[in-house]
């Protein structure tokens, strides 16, 4: 009999690029033909509706009840034409990825038949059951009542036969439940804040949007050999492999060509994309085998996340059609890279003023320079919550291992601008600092700035948090996060920043200082006292991790303890002022994320525990008993056999410590359920559960390294990451 794995090696052997039709017209013909955006809703709602729902989604007003109706019917017409037969309110709750509960629309009539119906109070308002959503608390289960509502301001698509409509999720008592309530309290808290500090510079500006141009990395492996690995099945990553003798040392695989049946599904993904409006554009290999990303242009955060969490459930379908599995866990593989979410951020003024680039005049530098300083002090006022913004289960094991960002949220902000900040730092009080051009520095009166260049090649790549160019890079978010939660931390440290800096400026100018004077003192003081989170150096090494800790920098590395950043004085303060949290909802969410923490180790405890027990011992048993005959029939022979009592007595070791340790860990599991606190609960899966994996693992892979080949059960590393 063969076993599973070589037919499943065999399977993964013999798949074979798929011929995905080449899509018909360019992209500019395709380019979000799934999405109701304004060519469709111009030609499917009157002018009238067209242009209340315009107006909404420009100024908030709100729709009346007939106009809802309107909407609802022009959007149920289009839907129907472009082959939807449900609809769906789509929305992202705490748990991770998107929810949807699909109603058909056609509805009986009462007379034996059924009609096509949709009416602007389903398109509104609905209560999905909501009980089985994370809460956190803020509902009884016997109160489960939560709504979904529309937000108008990002698009509703159609995806196989189902018309999504974005939503968010509150409770009936207005907490929020999902990621997008927040989030677009966040976007509007930035706006007004960047808004005010706009006016100082130009009156003109009505508006601050925030943007997010988000790059995904994730792993491809074949479906054949996923199916085998019951740990990839059901945690999203390798619980155990030994290394595979090949892996990334050559980095022949970083913009390397790229296999054949990858670009096939990358093609087949990207024409998704564009009919979904998503405007994806590069893709290249990454660091590790079977590593790719995929980057759109940039968009207003709140499109652009919604496009990613569409993304990430594309991706998974997409996939299964060329006989892959998408991994978006962090780290699926020990000893290779893992993945992120690069969260390319900016703001930028509805006059279409880059507040993150460079300008051209004088007043605009000096705004540049503003709101640079202003992100950089919120940054560093916030790095402990930025930092558990991003952490989870799964990220842990990217975070401050040394191929990704470390534990520790700094800036770097390259030669160039670090020089402005240094001098305007350096300036005598009576000074007022001008660079030009090539960023020599002039010390005037005010008088003119020419433009001011950046040289873009200037990076480090060992940054979480890097400015390059014209925007910040969030490196340190994960993979599989929902990268709202990074954005509204973001934006609300940013909204609270520039809260203050106004705040300072206009008392100094209600002091008689001129404006641009009283602008340039309060930036003065920032920079002096954010200077601790600038860092220009090497972030994965050792050294900083100490020089982190003395400048006074969040440098927990205990997921469960970094989520209590959330709940901090200072933070709970932040939120409530700019309206963004309560604290009730901040406790809630905190509660949720110790309780998917334990979730998360509780899975991978059972599924170690399972795959020893099942798969390894008995296997490296059945190899040692191979051995032991043959050793006994040796001896038998009076012919030496040393070396095979060494082999049965190291893989007695291994298999013996293997069930021990699966004992100790099960027993550790049922104390820490007894548990009530959750946080105490989530600490005891840290310190008492999750430990021992890296233990039971070192021995599973040291059977891997010397059990027969022809027995092992699991496929290898380099069956799994190697695609032909
Ligand atoms: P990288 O060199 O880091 O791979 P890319 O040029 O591929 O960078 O861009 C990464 C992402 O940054 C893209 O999604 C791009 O649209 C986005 N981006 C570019 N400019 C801005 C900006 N001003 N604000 C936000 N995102 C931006
Ligand atoms: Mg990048």
């Amino acid at each position: 009999m063969t076993l599973l794995r070589f037919k499943m090696v065999d399977a993964a052997l013999n798949h074979r690029a798929v011929d995905v039709a080449a899509p018909e017209g360019r992209p500019s013909d395709y380019f979000g033909e799934k999405v109701f955006n304004r060519k469709a809703m111009r030609k499917y709602l009157n002018k009238q509706t067209y242009e209340a729902l315009v107006d909404t989604i420009e100024n908030g007003t709100p729709l009346t009840r007939e106009v809802a109706d309107g909407i609802a019917s022009g959007m149920r017409q289009w839907a129907l034409e472009h082959g939807a037969d449900h609809y769906t309110h789509w929305f992202q709750p705490l748990t991770g990825g998107t929810a949807e509960k699909h109603d058909a629309f056609a509805e009986p009539d009462g007379k034996g038949g059924v009609l096509e119906e949709f009416s602007g109070k389903l398109l509104i308002q609905q209560e999905p059951d909501a009980s089985s959503f994370p809460n956190g608390g803020i509902r009884n289960t016997f109160e489960a009542r939560g709504y979904s509502a529309w937000d108008p301001t990002s698009p509703a698509f159609i995806v196989d036969t189902t018309l999504c409509i974005p939503t968010v999720f509150i409770a009936y008592t207005g907490e929020a439940l999902d990621y997008k309530t927040p989030l677009l309290r966040s976007i509007s808290a930035v706006d007004k804040a960047a808004t005010e500090v706009c006016r100082y510079f130009d009156k003109n500006v009505n508006r601050v949007i925030s943007y997010l141009g988000w790059e995904q990395e994730y792993f491809l492996v074949d479906e054949s050999l996923w199916a085998a690995r019951p740990d990839l099945v059901l945690t999203g990553r390798t619980l155990m492999g030994h290394e595979s003798a090949k892996n990334q040392q050559l980095e022949d695989h970083y913009f390397g060509a790229i296999p054949l049946r990858v670009i096939a599904f990358m093609k087949d993904l990207e024409y998704e994309c564009l009919k979904l409006g998503i405007p994806v554009k590069t893709r290249h290999n990454e660091v590790a085998p079977n590593q790719f990303e995929l980057a759109p242009v940039y968009e207003e955060v709140n499109l652009a996340n919604d496009h990613n969490q569409l993304l990430m459930t594309v991706m998974d379908k997409v996939s299964r059609r060329h006989h892959f599995r998408v991994l978006l866990h962090e780290k699926p593989f020990k000893g290779v890279n893992g993945s992120g979410k690069h969260n390319n951020w900016s703001l930028g003024t509805d006059t279409g003023v880059n507040l993150l680039g460079p300008g051209r005049t004088t007043m605009e530098n000096l705004q540049f320079i503003t709101f640079l300083v202003n992100v950089v002090s919120a940054v560093y006022k916030h790095n402990g919550l930025l930092k558990a913004s991003v952490m989870s289960a799964t990220n842990a094991h990217r975070l401050g291992a040394h191929e990704a960002p470390p534990a520790i949220i700094s800036t770097f902000l390259g030669a160039q601008v670090s020089a402005v900040l240094d001098k305007i730092e350096e300036s005598r009080s009576d000074e007022v600092i001008r660079f030009d051009a090539k960023s020599v520095f002039k010390m005037s009166g005010i008088s003119r700035i020419p433009s001011l260049f950046l040289d873009n090649t200037d990076r480090n790549r060992t940054s979480p948090f890097a400015f390059t160019g014209n925007r910040f890079e969030f490196r340190a978010v994960g993979s599989s996060d929902n990268c709202a939660e990074a954005m509204i931390v973001l934006n609300s440290a940013v909204a609270s920043e520039l809260t203050e800096f106004k705040r300072e400026v206009d008392m100094r100018i209600e002091a008689g200082a001129k404006k641009e004077k009283a602008i340039y003192e309060v930036l003065k003081n920032m920079i002096k006292a954010c200077k601790p989170i600038r860092f220009d150096g090497n972030g994965y090494s050792d050294e900083w991790k100490e020089e982190a800790a003395r400048r006074g920098l969040d440098c927990e590395t205990v997921t469960p303890v970094i989520f209590k950043r959330y709940l901090d004085p200072e933070t709970v303060k932040m939120f409530g002022d700019l309206g963004i949290y309560t604290e009730v909802e901040l406790e809630a969410r905190t509660e949720v994320k110790w309780e998917t923490y334990v979730k998360k180790i509780q899975i991978e405890a059972r599924v170690l525990g399972d795959l020893a027990m099942n798969h390894i011992v008995p296997i490296a048993s059945k190899y040692e008993s191979v051995l032991l005959d043959k050793a006994y029939k040796l001896k038998e022979l009076g012919m030496p056999s040393t070396s095979d009592i060494e082999l049965i007595k190291r893989i007695q070791d291994h298999t013996a410590a293997i069930q021990q340790m699966t004992i100790d860990m099960i027993e550790a599991r049922k104390v820490a359920n007894k548990i009530e606190s959750m946080y105490e609960k989530a600490m005891a899966y840290h310190d008492t559960v999750e430990v021992y994996f890296e233990k039971i693992r070192k021995h599973i892979d040291r059977l891997e390294e010397v059990v027969d080949d022809q027995l092992w059960t699991l496929p290898k590393y380099r069956e799994l990451l190697f695609i032909k």
